[in-house]
């Protein structure tokens, strides 16, 4: 297998505006590495550069500066032929007048191996548990999105890539269908793993197929770890804020004998270097915040329930402060309670 490594890579667009154009910084000296057979998810705010270093990563666009490395030799040495990119597209991008079995079997009958492509179908449908021997006749005109992202992913998987690379390729489809893909997606992996990255909006699925994730910013890498970990120990409040729903709660407080003290609450132990008047965010996660008995009085601003979650999400707000929490459903808080 495969590993990929980007050093340092910048790359400048050129976008009209009226008074002639504008250049647009996409990737700014982004580096990672991704280890040979791992699933790495790329997370980010839109417009932060995930796609731009996809393609960049599939070598379909040359960086300005910095390298790309598949193992260890520089990707634009490597001819076309033998990089071995399956890439899929939000899109499923399949050749519109050739049916299912033509585009799976696109890449095999390049090589003159098209009697390949029925025993790859039966395999793909076995592990997914998804009937893609049904599709083959059809057309992608004909095909559900939902099926036309399948053709896609087998497709792609059919040519046996080095690297797999995947532009947030459910993101047209409904909560339901996307959740099934992905569990579909996640199966083939676990069995044929190819070194992947998987460009997503949602944490749900970045976390769920991602055995680590990389959260970009304005064309930089921010942080690259497990979900669970960066949500736990963001390395900054920019990833304390951009990981996680709801958002995670910021309290605003100075350091008095070495505890936190807010405006409303307080008299929490902090490490021993801030020192006395220092001002410190405190951060708390909403279903980390307690109903306690002789707790702090807070009023509901408004209560939004969450019914597939069995949860409701409760603002509430204390002095000038304002926060979320998550409640029981049954509980049936209204706006203008004050809890607990
Ligand atoms: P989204 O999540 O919205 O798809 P993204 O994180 O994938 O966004 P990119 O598509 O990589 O972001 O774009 C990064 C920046 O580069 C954006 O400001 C975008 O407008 C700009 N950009 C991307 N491709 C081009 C292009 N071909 N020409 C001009 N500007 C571009």
């Amino acid at each position: 297998m495969t590993s990929i490594t980007v050093e340092h890579v910048s790359k400048q667009f050129t976008q009209s505006t009226k008074d002639g154009g504008q250049r647009v910084m996409a990737l700014n000296d982004a580096s990672l590495k991704v280890n040979s057979g791992e699933i790495m998810s790329i997370l980010g705010p839109s417009g932060c550069g995930k796609s731009t270093l996809l393609r960049v990563i599939a070598g379909l666009i040359a960086p300005d500066s910095g390298t790309i490395y598949y193992d260890k030799l520089d990707l634009q040495s490597i001819p076309l032929q033998e990089r071995g990119v399956g890439m899929v597209f939000q899109d499923g991008a399949l050749i519109p007048h050739w049916i299912a079995e033509e585009n799976i079997g696109f890449h095999l009958s390049l090589r003159h191996r098209e009697d390949e492509v029925p025993a790859r179908v039966a395999r793909i449908s076995q592990v997914t548990g998804f009937g893609l021997e049904l599709l083959l006749e059809r057309k992608p005109r004909e095909l559900s999105g939902g099926e036309r992202q399948r053709v896609g992913i087998a497709r792609a998987l059919a040519r046996g890539p080095r690297v797999f690379l995947f532009d947030e390729p459910f993101s047209n489809l409904d909560a339901k269908l996307r959740s099934q893909a992905r569990i579909e997606l996640h199966r083939l992996l676990n069995e044929f793993p190819v070194t992947s990255i998987y460009v997503t909006h949602d944490q749900g699925e970045a976390s769920a197929l991602g055995q680590r994730v990389a959260v970009m910013r304005e064309g930089r890498i921010e942080q690259v770890d497990s979900y669970d970990q960066m949500y736990r120990n963001p390395i900054n409040l920019f990833i304390a804020t951009f990981i996680g729903t709801p958002t995670i709660n910021l309290f605003e407080g100075v350091v008095r004998d070495h505890q936190w003290q807010g405006a409303n609450f307080g008299g929490y132990p902090l490490r021993p270097d801030p020192n006395d008047g220092k001002k410190v965010l405190l951060g708390v996660r909403a279903e980390d915040v307690v109903f306690a008995p002789g707790g702090v009085l807070a009023r509901v601003e408004m209560a939004t329930s969450r019914f597939e979650q069995r949860r409701v999400e409760l603002e509430l707000r204390l002095g000038d402060e304002q926060f979320t929490m998550i409640g029981d459903i049954g509980e049936g808080f209204r706006v203008g309670d004050h809890v607990p």
